[in-house]
């Protein structure tokens, strides 16, 4: 994405009154002239997040970026230091982010990233308490979910009855640690929550699946994805403008069969359909229809 075409976007998302901008990638960082594109979203009236490793970043940056205005930052940690280090094959890195969000936690709101596998699932608790202890605020986490292009890493991912268990462990002890918040885009793990709080959905849909409820993802090559983990476009910025693709969400067959859920396969007659509705990403990896069911779904362990 060039400079001008990502200022041309951030106008786009400025006139149709968007709260928030998630600078993502790959990494975001090594656009070079990312800290202009923090200053303009800014100036436009948009809450600008990074989502990064941390390999570029330093205290240079992170001064210029509050010193804009920046507030909120996601990283994406793998594990505790060796896990880390070895996973993204460099030393020091674990040392270097931890170092740099406390330092800065008291002006900028850090969010942790985790992708639960099995080289770092014995870390889990352990990596919370040390984020918690340099003012992290939130820690998310989930399931590896399968790409847009490229293989699923099957050594490291879970079967269900895996899934079933690390999930409702880590929602048993997510009231132990306080001043961080727990959580997962996983809408699977939400069942927990739904369960505990004995929430009852009113027939709208309440949450779950993000796909058709408020958030798009632009790739580099101006495609707008409803989910960044399924390359299906809703349209083209370099071809129409975002308000125009917008409008055609209502229309769209893909957006529709999944908001409401009903001839998605397994959800269609579960009562959890309007706040959970399962990944859809992981089945269409695993099924290549998005209406299948999604094959961690652990409902019927519950
Ligand atoms: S059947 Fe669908 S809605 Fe129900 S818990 Fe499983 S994935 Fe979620």
């Amino acid at each position: 994405m060039t400079y001008d075409f990502a200022i041309n976007v951030i106008n786009q998302l400025s006139g149709l009154d968007v709260p928030i901008v998630t600078f993502t990638g790959g990494e975001p960082t090594i656009f070079n002239k990312l800290i202009d594109l923090v200053e303009y979203t800014i100036q436009k009236g948009i809450k600008p997040r990074l989502q990064t490793n941390f390999t570029n970043i330093d205290k240079l940056f992170l001064d210029k970026f509050v010193n804009l205005g920046g507030r909120i930052i996601s990283v994406s940690i793998d594990g505790l230091e060796e896990t880390h280090n070895n996973t993204r094959g460099k030393d020091g890195l674990f040392q270097k982010i931890i170092a740099l969000i406390s330092k800065y936690s008291n002006v900028i709101s850090f969010q942790a990233d985790l992708v639960l596998s099995k080289r770092n699932q014995s870390e889990v608790y352990m990596l919370i308490d040390k984020l918690q202890t340099i003012g992290v605020k939130v820690f998310s986490f989930r399931s590896i979910v399968p790409v847009i292009e490229g293989d699923i890493i099957d050594n490291y991912d879970f079967s269900k009855e895996e899934l079933f268990k690390i999930y409702k462990d880590i929602h048993k002890k997510t009231d132990k640690f306080e001043g961080i918040k727990i959580v997962s885009p996983d809408p699977l793990y939400n069942i927990f929550k739904i369960i505990d709080k004995n929430i009852i959905h009113d027939g709208t849909i309440m949450g779950g699946c993000s796909i058709g409820l408020g958030l798009l993802s632009i790739q580099p090559n101006g495609d707008v994805l409803s989910c960044t983990f399924i390359n299906k476009p809703l349209g083209n910025l370099h071809k129409e403008n975002l308000k125009n693709i917008i409008k055609k969400i209502n229309d769209d067959e893909f957006i529709h069969n999944v908001l409401l859920r009903e001839n998605i396969k397994k959800c269609s007659t579960c009562k959890y359909k309007y706040l959970c509705g399962g990944c859809r990403a992981r089945a269409l990896h695993f099924s290549d229809n998005i209406l299948e069911e999604d094959p961690l779904c652990f409902i019927d362990m519950l």
